[in-house]
């Protein structure tokens, strides 16, 4: 008997990493029990290598470092 695989890998649709479903945001399990990844993106933003996530880790941490000068 073939049971579905519930742990198959899918890729991220920005950065083109592998990831497991759990990983992943925007994954939509389909009615064949096929994940699409078709817009399936890393949850979490520091582990994606897309231009897209670099650019939102560098405003994060040019926020950080405003506050810190702020509290320092
Ligand atoms: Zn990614």
């Amino acid at each position: 008997m073939i049971k579905p695989s519930m742990s198959k890998t899918l890729t991220c649709s920005r950065c083109g990493c592998k990831r497991e479903a759990y990983e992943l945001n925007g994954v939509n399990l389909t009615s064949t029990g096929w994940d699409d990844d078709s817009r399936a993106i890393c949850k979490r933003l520091v582990d994606c290598h897309s231009a897209e996530a670099d650019e939102a880790i560098n405003w994060l941490l040019d926020a950080l470092d405003d506050d810190n000068e702020d509290a320092a």
